[in-house]
């Protein structure tokens, strides 16, 4: 997609602070982070909400997961606790229309939603 920013963060032209990366996963820290800890996970083929998910994406939305358990370890916060979303759609405030799971952490979180 070569109006997603998203896949532009995987091509390479534009950059981010990746934390993780394998050959289907990458993560990197938020631009706005909303807490001490902000890390979004993307799976580098374009996706592009939790809706377009098929039963061929299982590994892949494992990946994710496994990817997010290895950030909050490798990041010290595995233990104190974090937290993630999945925004879909106008209702739910996704933003960026290339599937992402915001790993949140570093302080008590509030309210889930507001
Ligand atoms: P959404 O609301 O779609 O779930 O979240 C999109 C997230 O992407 C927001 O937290 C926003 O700060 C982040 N974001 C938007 N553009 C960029 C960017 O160019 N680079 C990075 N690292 N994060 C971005
Ligand atoms: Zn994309």
């Amino acid at each position: 997609m070569s109006d997603c920013i998203f896949c532009k963060i995987v091509e390479g032209s534009l950059p981010s602070t990746k934390v993780y990366e394998d050959d289907d996963v990458l993560a990197f820290r938020d631009i706005q982070p909303a807490a001490p800890v902000h890390v979004l996970i993307i799976p580098k083929k374009h996706i592009a909400t939790m809706n377009d998910v098929t039963d061929e994406d299982g590994a892949l939305i494992a990946k994710i997961f496994a990817a997010a358990r290895k950030i909050a370890a490798d990041l010290g916060v595995a233990e104190s606790g974090y937290r993630l979303v999945n925004n879909v759609n106008r209702d739910g405030g996704q933003v960026v229309y290339h599937l992402h799971v915001h790993l949140l952490a570093g302080r008590k979180l509030g309210a889930l939603v507001q």
